[in-house]
């Protein structure tokens, strides 16, 4: 949808410094490596980045507005970029300037609206929610991870005239940002996939990342539809509080939408899907019971948008996922990779290693696991309550590296496994030691933080 000036300065309440307020404009960028000519240029300041020094550079590589924010603009030389037929938009704030354009954007886009939060299972669910829309409708989504208070506005600015449903991922790490990108999107549909700890340094405790997830559902207008995990008591306690009646999916008595019957068959989690007294079995390509979940919350969505149950198994078996969640890998020599680099926390951690209990059945169960990251002042104690539950799910050997591979080795201890089943090194350590023990039929589970860069280890595995 293109742009004029106008409508720029209507969605950020700028001051046009100079410039045609006619002019028109096909796309808007904040970054210069990728500008397009004929675009609106919006300088964002990160920690280690001015996108106030790159004007000249976007006006150069095409751009034909600039919305700057005014501080900055100060005593700055600007005659070349008028003389340009450039336009210049001056906010107070430009990443509450990108904000606004997105939410100009989805105000006047025809979609309606589904936001996803909670601490795992966002991307997950995002990815299913839409393969299940796409059954019958033109439906627009979050690429990757664009989940923040840049990635969501900039999500929205891709909307276009032909979608009809958006599914939108959020994601904070601080109390208040929530409640900024639940007035970006404005939902008309949102879901809370569970609570954990995660993002800690920022919001503290468990109880307070539930109250920073719960500000979405204080943005919500009251015909908006409210989607929760009933398995999760912390969403139980949020809803209650709030005197909301949601749609409760999970494994609970009381769930609208439930699972029963999951079982594994070559390559697929297999489970019926209940609602209302009618069932279909469904399947999805993910390990892991929570990833059930994920898909129950895809259905509830699914069914308040008006789909059959047949539609919605239909979209869930389609849905195509990123490398590194839960993904099983099966090496040459016929070792199990489960492959679940992607990010870790406490909670992805415990399901994680529920899962490689759950699948390897009669088999040897490896974990290699690498630092959570984000946990703040608990973090020693979280790695080694990890250690700990690593070893009571039966590992046979723990492989650990990173700042906290200590306190993992330390918690595994306390809980039983024998010291030489106990590995901590440098990741090229580790794959040393791992493919000394490793034999077929062996699952190996691989996770750690993004920053921690597991994929190495199952890059490794798998080209042995
Ligand atoms: P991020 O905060 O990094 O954007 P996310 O919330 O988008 O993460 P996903 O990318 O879908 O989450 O999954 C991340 C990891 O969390 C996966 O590797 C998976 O193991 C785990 N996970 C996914 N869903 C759940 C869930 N419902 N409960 C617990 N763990 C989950
Ligand atoms: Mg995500």
């Amino acid at each position: 949808m293109p742009w004029s000036t106008g409508d720029v300065l209507a969605a950020t309440g700028g001051e046009l410094a100079f410039g045609d307020p006619d002019a028109t404009h096909a796309t808007v960028s904040t970054d210069t490596r990728s500008i397009g000519n004929n675009s609106i240029f919006i300088a964002l300041k990160g920690e280690s980045f001015d996108g106030h020094r790159y004007i000249g550079v976007a006006v150069d590589k095409g751009a034909s507005c600039i919305v700057a924010a005014s501080a900055a603009m100060e005593g700055v030389e600007t005659g070349a970029w008028k003389a340009a037929g450039v336009s210049l938009v001056l906010v107070d704030d430009t990443l509450a300037a990108l904000g606004r354009l997105g939410r100009f954007n989805r105000d006047r886009s025809h979609v309606r609206l589904i936001a996803i939060t909670g601490s795992n299972g966002k991307t997950t669910t995002r990815a299913l929610t839409a393969s299940v829309l796409a059954v019958r409708h033109a439906v627009h989504a979050t690429r990757g991870n664009f989940n923040n208070e840049v990635g969501l506005p900039t999500t929205l600015l891709r909307l276009a005239p032909e979608h009809r449903w958006s599914v939108v991922e959020l994601g904070m790490n601080a109390p208040g940002e929530m409640t900024r990108l639940g007035h970006i999107c404005r939902a008309d549909m949102a879901v809370i996939t569970c609570i954990g700890e995660a993002h800690l340094e920022g919001l503290g405790t468990v109880e307070q990342v539930a109250e920073a997830k719960a500000e979405l559902l204080d943005t919500l207008e009251s015909s908006a539809v409210v989607i929760l995990n009933g398995d999760d008591p912390h969403l139980r306690k949020i809803a209650s509080d709030r005197g909301l009646s949601p749609v409760w999916y999970g494994f609970c008595e009381d769930a609208h939408v439930r699972a029963e019957e999951i079982s594994w068959e070559a390559g697929l989690q297999r489970f019926t899907l209940c609602h209302n007294g009618e069932r279909v079995r469904a399947a999805i390509p993910l390990a892991g019971t929570f990833m059930v979940q994920n898909a129950l919350a895809a259905a509830a969505a699914g069914i308040q948008a008006g789909l059959t149950l047949a539609e919605i198994a239909q979209g869930l078996e389609a849905a195509t996922f990123e490398p590194g969640r839960l993904t099983i890998r099966e090496t040459q020599t016929g070792i199990h990779v489960i492959d679940d680099t992607y990010n870790a926390n406490p909670l992805s951690m415990g399901a994680a290693l529920t899962t490689l209990s759950r699948l390897k059945e009669d088999h040897r169960a490896l974990a290699v696991l690498g630092d959570m990251r984000e946990l703040g002042k608990g973090a020693p104690g979280f790695h080694r309550e990890l250690g700990r539950k690593a070893a009571e799910s039966g590992v046979a050997g723990l492989y650990a590296c990173g700042d906290f591979a200590g306190e993992i080795r330390l918690g595994a201890l306390e809980a039983g496994l024998p010291d030489h089943c106990i590995y901590t090194g440098t990741k090229d350590a580790l794959m040393e030691r791992i493919l000394h023990d490793i034999h077929t039929g062996d699952w190996v589970l691989v996770k750690g933080s993004r920053s921690m860069g597991m994929e190495q280890i199952v890059t490794d595995l798998l080209c042995r």
